[in-house]
């Protein structure tokens, strides 16, 4: 038997837990563009502002060295996925032969739509994202941070606990998008004018001269200007499922499949933030995304790759809840 999960985020990993759980002989290859086999992304923050890594960092190292019996292969795109023939061709042009596939390749962000022409910017997504940031912080004293959500804030709260002078410009319909449960738009809006921390809502930046190659001055619509060392974008972000357009596996804004969490081919599984799961009580498919969804779904996917038939019922409460959601406002 050989399973194949593509991605190495919360869900991968659960559902790697549990198939190892269930199947202990089983071979399982795992597969991600990442080089990190594992790390808690939530935590990048914490990362950049060189706070000690919570406990659960250490523990997931020590429980990775001790892993044995599974193909890691980093560093590498699944390119394609060919259902019919139970194959999915790498980047490096290799093909791999499954039993079981689990999708769970999380999302990725649309910088695009708020790139300012002709200069550099940075997001946070990745740990290479996150050195990255960690080496221009050193030199830098002015940030701007332009999107909105959670992204925008942990950014903010990052540079300013760095020490930096930062502006938040969030374009309309970017700063608080999401219903996080406990809290509002005005619960950060508050939050941050109690920083005196410098936020423009409903702002889009029209121009950004490159001043000497390490300097920027963004206008924004406004006709406010600020002068920034570091831009750093915090954009939408949707299911990386682009790979999977021609498959033959369903597809709507995520990756479709029922409450086991299984697509229209009955040996392919998604889960976490890619994937859309039809919702039992609501007749809905939705898209939980967080970190504490994504672990739960990786069970339930590793258990039924495994022959079980357990089930999702997605829950608004998981919703980027446990890790960060309440204490966004208390870690500042
Ligand atoms: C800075 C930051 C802070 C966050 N804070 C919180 C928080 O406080 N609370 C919370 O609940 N959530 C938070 N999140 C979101 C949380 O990290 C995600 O919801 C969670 O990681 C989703 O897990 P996943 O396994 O579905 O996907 P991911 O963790 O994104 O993992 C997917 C993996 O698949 C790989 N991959 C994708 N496509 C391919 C491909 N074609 N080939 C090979 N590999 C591929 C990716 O590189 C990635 O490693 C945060 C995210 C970030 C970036």
């Amino acid at each position: 038997m050989h399973h194949v999960i593509i991605g190495c985020g919360a869900a991968g990993r659960a559902a790697l837990n549990r198939i190892r759980r269930d199947e202990p002989n089983a071979k399982i290859t795992i597969i991600s563009d990442e080089l990190d086999p594992f790390y808690l992304r939530p935590y990048l923050g914490y990362f950049l502002i060189n706070e000690r890594l919570p406990e659960a960092q250490q523990l997931a190292d020590a429980e990775l060295s001790e892993t044995t019996g599974v193909d890691f292969i980093m560093g590498v795109r699944v390119n394609r996925v060919m259902p019919k023939e139970n194959a999915v061709e790498l980047a490096n042009g290799k093909k791999l032969n499954y039993n079981f596939l689990l999708v769970a390749t999380g999302t990725r962000f649309w910088p695009q739509e708020l790139a300012p022409e002709g200069t550099q910017y940075y997001t946070l997504k990745t740990k290479a994202d996150a050195l990255r940031l960690k080496r221009e912080a050193e030199t830098v004293e002015s940030v701007l941070v332009y999107g909105g959500g959670y992204q925008a804030l942990e950014l903010t709260r990052i540079f300013h606990l760095k020490g930096k002078k930062v502006r938040w410009l969030a374009p309309p319909g970017f700063f608080w998008p999401r219903q996080l449960p406990g809290v509002t738009a005005l619960d950060v809006k508050n939050k941050l004018d109690a920083l005196n921390l410098d936020v423009r809502i409903n702002r889009r930046v029209v121009q950004t001269l490159d001043l000497d190659g390490k300097r920027y001055r963004s206008f924004d619509d406004a006709g406010d200007s600020f002068d920034s060392d570091l831009i750093v974008l915090a954009p939408h972000e949707a299911p990386r499922i682009d790979f999977l357009l021609g498959s033959g596996i369903h597809i709507d804004r995520g990756v479709l499949v029922n409450e086991e969490l299984k697509t229209n081919f009955p040996n392919v599984f998604a889960a976490g933030d890619c994937a859309q799961v039809f919702d039992l009580n609501s007749g809905q498919s939705v898209i939980n995304f967080g970190w504490k969804s994504a672990s739960k779904q990786g069970i339930v996917a590793g258990e039924n790759m495994a022959g079980n038939n357990s089930v999702v019922i997605p829950s608004q409460d998981e919703f980027v809840l446990d890790l960060m959601g309440k204490r966004l406002l208390e870690r500042w």
